[in-house]
């Protein structure tokens, strides 16, 4: 028998830790659970960390630590709070990570991770789209290798093994198109946060199943692209596929299209990220294709879903934009839930956060982190200038 393989889940608690957790559960002579962390979820925490027999359990909440411990008291199980013991869990060293916290309070321990040198599976888009050079010298510099887990990333880093990245003529992300890909800019103005959630074909969490209602999950996911695959801006295009069987496409220059499938479900890509380069059996129904019957694609809209537009526009930009997109887009989602915005005034918080705020470019993770914190003081007082009647 091989000896287990050491994984750390950050944002265990989550939809992508959750899947993480099964998989592994399913495996159990395989993994040996290292560290799982949360936020603010105490009783979620604690009941996974037992359950997977997890030698640390980490609550990103300082506050929390107590509860923590109450919770995990006679377990064996060690507890730990707050923003360092994140990194520090990291620093642990597990032979596999899972990234999955979200939003940028992910990039602190998904770089702590990384410069361990061993593998990180990599969920935490937000992360890569505002320290994206940064990151990826980390992975040259640690000599860490990066899974892509977002399931367009999963795909094309799957339909380019073998092939050359110089043979790549385009690189063509699929969209779902989201719960209002057919709705008019009259319907979208009153969705509420309970419509926007409801996404038609994956079950997520709540920021980015607004980010896939607005669309602007796929502009951070063209930015992802661009740091994970370097064929160049012009190379990558986006097309919407509402059923989302084809999760991503790779063209090469002998107009030769390789496709990945599969079910919506991402315990798909996660299983691949779990045993590459050697493959795990998956719980996952079969795709049956007679049953789908068809497979739709169109153009994105890009006067209903003006957020690709604007991540195009930062990517292209460069230096800070794309932190300060990402920065103006989490304040202006959190807002939305919370009932504060209107579903259409997220794209327009991020487009005037961009237009007023133009620092220079940042070349460390501390200037990262005071672009972002600026990029939120502007769209969190922009949002509050905003009145739902
Ligand atoms: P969830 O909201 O379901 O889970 C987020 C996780 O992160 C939870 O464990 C949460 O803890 C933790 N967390 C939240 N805020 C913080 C913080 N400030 N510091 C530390 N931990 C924190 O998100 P998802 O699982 O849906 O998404 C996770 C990431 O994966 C995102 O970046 C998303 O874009 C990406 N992704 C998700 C996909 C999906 O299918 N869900 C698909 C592709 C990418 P707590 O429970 O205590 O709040
Ligand atoms: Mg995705």
């Amino acid at each position: 028998m091989t000896t287990p393989r050491t994984v750390t889940i950050f944002g265990a608690t989550g939809s992508v830790g959750q899947s993480t957790l099964d998989l592994i559960a399913r495996s159990p002579d395989q993994f040996a659970v290292q560290a799982v962390t949360a936020q603010s979820d105490v009783a979620g925490l604690a009941k996974i960390a037992i359950a997977h027999h997890a030698r640390l359990a980490v609550i990103g909440d300082g506050s929390r630590l107590a509860d923590l411990k109450a919770a995990l008291a006679g377990t064996g199980v060690e507890a730990a709070a707050g923003p360092q013991a994140l990194i520090d869990a990291a620093a642990l060293g597990a032979d596999w990570t899972m990234a999955a916290i979200v939003g940028i309070a992910g990039l602190a321990p998904t770089l702590a991770a990384i410069r361990q040198g061993r593998t990180v599976a990599l969920a935490n888009k937000e992360s890569l789209v505002s320290a994206g050079a940064l990151m990826m010298d980390a992975v040259a510099a640690s000599g860490a290798t990066l899974l892509p887990v977002d399931s367009e990333h999963n795909a094309i880093f799957q339909c380019l093994a073998g092939g050359r990245v110089e043979d790549v003529a385009r690189i063509i992300l699929t969209a779902s198109g989201g719960p209002f890909r057919t709705a008019t800019l009259d319907r979208m103005r009153a969705v509420t946060p309970a419509q926007a959630v409801k996404h038609p074909n994956w079950s997520m969490g709540a920021k980015i199943s607004v980010d896939s209602a607005t669309m602007m999950n796929k502009g951070l996911e063209l930015i992802e692209a661009h740091h994970l695959f370097p064929v160049g801006l012009d190379r990558l295009e986006i097309i919407v596929h509402p059923q989302s069987v084809i999760h991503s496409m790779v063209e090469y220059r002998d107009r030769s299209t390789l496709a990945q499938l599969g079910s919506p479900d991402m315990r798909v890509p996660i299983a691949h990220a779990l045993a590459w380069p050697a493959r795990m059996a998956s719980p996952c129904q079969p795709l049956d294709l007679a049953t789908i019957g068809r497979l739709d694609f169109e153009a994105p809209d890009p006067v209903r879903f003006p957020a690709l537009a604007l991540a195009r526009a930062a990517i292209e930009a460069g230096g800070a934009r794309p932190a300060i997109l990402n920065a103006a887009n989490e304040v202006a989602v959190a807002a939305f839930l919370k009932g504060r915005i209107g579903f259409l005034d997220i794209a327009a918080i991020v487009e005037e956060t961009l237009r007023r705020y133009s620092p220079a470019a940042p070349t460390s993770i501390e200037e990262i982190g005071a672009i972002d914190r600026e990029a939120r003081g502007h769209a969190i007082s922009r949002a509050e200038s905003v009145r739902i009647d």
